[in-house]
């Protein structure tokens, strides 16, 4: 049978395989992405939307540091909206609807042009170890891809079942098969297994639906993007849709209450837990028995086609029930489905079992990346695969592994969250989740992450160059800002002083905290003295000002955190033998295996005297290194 050689195999080309292959590839890894439908790389296998809040963050953060999910998102959107526009720059996230079918040719488009990647059509079956070390993959024809570095991205396919009422089929999501003997062969490496679940709602056809009667949902005028290297005007944005807006009521809740018992989560069938943020209407009615009506969002999959998505409707009662209940919402009807609601449960690895690296700690070269890691989210995964992607080549490289703090990234948060907590339902990352969100805003995760991925190989050097000079423009703008005064001589300045009243002599970093002073009258005075940023870069800086005062407490707290935060603890040390460690802590030690102090004082129950006996033994070590 016949045997490849690869450095680097990615298995499952959903949003963490596509990350991970494309990081490798570029990171100069002869990579392997092995599939069951390449056709289907990047599904957007339910809502056709990317980002939305601290998502969005993710994906900026993705971007930022060389990932692709953030063009992808931009070049096949079909409306933006920048969410909580209203409230501070810390919860301000970018989302789009995407058009799904455009997502996944622009996504293998991406991937098809990478030197040292190659994408193969079949199903990993079985993981292949040699004198106990991790040595391949055989494919369910055989075959042998030989790697000792293995990234398994199989999302919700891990013996995935999908419900519709009491019914059930073998599958990962509709028409895909369910990836068994792999789980099999996962569980035989003795790991925490667990089970999950998720759900979709009914597919409608517009064709059928008079939606005249309900309110519209536009996107904004001034597209918010993900990529920083996506600029207003230089892509033919695809035509922006609407989406509608319709409710539940009380009689839909009746018919979903009298029927709950045929519902799979409710007659015990399910065993998984479900997303606690993405809950199915039947999750909702229980949890909410006082809400007499749930908000729907109707919204286009693609451009040219008239399939709707009913967000908020996922389920997995009956069809009859499913149909009963579209009869009763406002502006929908049984009549227009095209595809019922859904539930897939799968099995996923417990992350406590990782590295913060996404390694597993029992089975050196095998990393795990996505929704088999216990998240759920497109962008959780994207952002999970990108990171085991520059580790997998780190490690094969012989190099010292990278990590995020959760000081500078949410992506750090969400890897440290998982390996150090575990997950007891899906994950999904939230802007509360984060110490310092004034500093992880969406408009400079460029600043924070860009010189990283350009030190990975991610970022090329002129990439690199364009942050540079735009934050040279910033730190510019910024010393006028903070060390000039509205007077008569400065141009633009009269109006100002005349018209709107502002104070002679002020200085106009204090005029920018001022809430009458808006980013249209800062753009204007800038301009008439010469300095020219763009949306992007005037909210950057108008946040800076404006939040200064939040922004230089959060630092100071990172500063004193820092030296913790990123004091690394020595693979393989041996907590046992440092003295003044209990042997429950150092149990617990040993579980974690953390890799910075800063996670290790974040364990369930690490008491802080043993961090501090932790940090003067690290920094012993670190005094007698040469
Ligand atoms: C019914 C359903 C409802 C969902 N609802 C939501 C939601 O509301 N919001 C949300 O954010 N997310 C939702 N998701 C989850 C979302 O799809 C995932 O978060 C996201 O796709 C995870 O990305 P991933 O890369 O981990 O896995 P996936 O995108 O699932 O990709 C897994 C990939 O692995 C491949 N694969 C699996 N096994 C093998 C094998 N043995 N050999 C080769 N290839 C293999 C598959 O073909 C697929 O390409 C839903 C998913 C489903 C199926």
């Amino acid at each position: 049978m016949n045997r490849i050689n690869y450095e680097i195999v990615v298995i499952g080309g959903g949003h963490a395989g596509y990350e991970a292959a494309h990081a490798a590839a570029s990171m100069g890894a002869k990579t392997a992405l092995v599939t069951l439908s390449p056709d289907m790389i990047g599904q957007l296998s339910c809502n056709p939307s990317i980002g939305g809040i601290a998502k969005g963050h993710l994906v900026r953060e993705i971007d930022a540091l060389g990932g692709i999910m953030g063009r992808i998102a931009d070049h096949t959107a079909i409306q933006f909206r920048l969410l909580n526009r209203s409230r501070g720059p810390a919860v301000q996230a970018p989302r789009t609807q995407n058009d799904k079918s455009l997502y996944r040719l622009e996504t293998i488009k991406v991937l098809k042009k990478k030197d040292l990647l190659n994408i193969v059509k079949a199903e990993a079956s079985c993981l292949m170890f040699e004198n106990g070390k991790l040595s391949g993959v055989e494919l369910s024809d055989g075959s042998i891809l030989q790697s000792s570095i293995i990234i398994l991205s199989t999302g919700t396919f891990l013996k995935g079942r999908c419900f519709i009422g009491d019914w059930y089929f073998k599958s990962g999501r509709s028409g895909d098969k369910s990836s068994d003997r792999l789980a099999e062969s996962l569980r035989r490496l003795g790991l925490e297994i667990g089970r999950l679940k998720t759900g979709t709602p009914p597919r409608l056809d517009r064709k059928k639906l008079d939606l005249t009667s309900l309110s519209e949902h536009k996107g904004d005028d001034d597209p918010t993007f993900f990529s920083f290297d996506t600029r207003p005007g230089d892509q033919e944005l695809l035509p922006q849709q609407p989406c509608w807006i319709t409710y539940t009521c009380e009689e839909v809740h009746q018919v979903i209450r009298k029927n709950l018992h045929r519902s799979p989560l409710y007659g015990g069938i399910i065993k998984g837990i479900g997303p606690r943020y993405c809950p199915s209407i039947e999750d909702k009615v229980v949890r909410f028995p006082d809400r007499d009506m749930h908000q729907l969002f109707i919204e286009p999959e693609e451009a040219d086609s008239d399939v709707l998505y009913i967000n908020g409707l996922s389920s997995s009662l009956p069809l009859d029930v499913q149909e009963a209940i579209l009869d009763l919402v406002p502006g929908l009807t049984s009549k227009a489905m095209i595809r019922p609601a859904y539930a897939v449960e799968y099995d996923f690895v417990q992350p406590r079992e990782l590295l913060l690296t996404l390694e597993v700690k029992k089975v050196p070269g095998l990393y795990l990346a996505g929704q088999i890691c216990g998240t759920t989210g497109y962008e959780e995964a994207a952002a999970q695969g990108l990171m085991a992607g520059i580790n997998a080549v780190l490690k094969l490289r012989g190099k010292e592994p990278f990590y995020l703090g959760r000081h500078e990234s949410y992506i750090g948060i969400l890897l440290e969250d998982l390996v150090t907590h575990g997950v007891d339902e899906p994950y999904r990352m939230f802007t509360s989740r984060a110490e310092y969100r004034l500093v992880l805003r969406i408009d400079n995760a460029d600043r924070r992450l860009a010189g990283y991925g350009h030190e990975l190989g991610l970022n090329s050097t002129s990439r690199m160059e364009l942050f540079q000079e735009k934050w040279k423009r910033i730190d510019q703008t910024r010393d006028f800002l903070e060390n000039t005064r509205l007077n008569d001589s400065l141009p633009g300045a009269e109006q100002l002083i005349k018209e709107n009243g502002f104070p002679k002599g002020s200085l106009i970093s204090l005029l920018i905290r001022n809430p009458a002073f808006s980013m249209e009258m800062a753009k204007n005075l800038l301009m008439a003295n010469g300095h020219y940023l763009n949306p992007e870069e005037l909210r950057a800086i108008h946040n800076e000002i404006k939040y200064v005062g939040y922004i230089r407490q959060q630092d100071a707290e990172i500063k004193r955190l820092r030296n913790i935060e990123n004091l690394r603890m020595p693979a393989g040390l041996d907590y046992r033998k440092i003295p003044g460690i209990s042997r429950e802590m150092s149990e617990r030690l040993e579980k974690s295996r953390p890799a910075t102090l800063g996670q290790a004082s974040r364990i369930q129950g690490l008491t802080p005297a043993t961090v501090s006996i932790l940090r003067i033994y690290l920094n012993t070590i670190e005094k007698r290194k040469p």
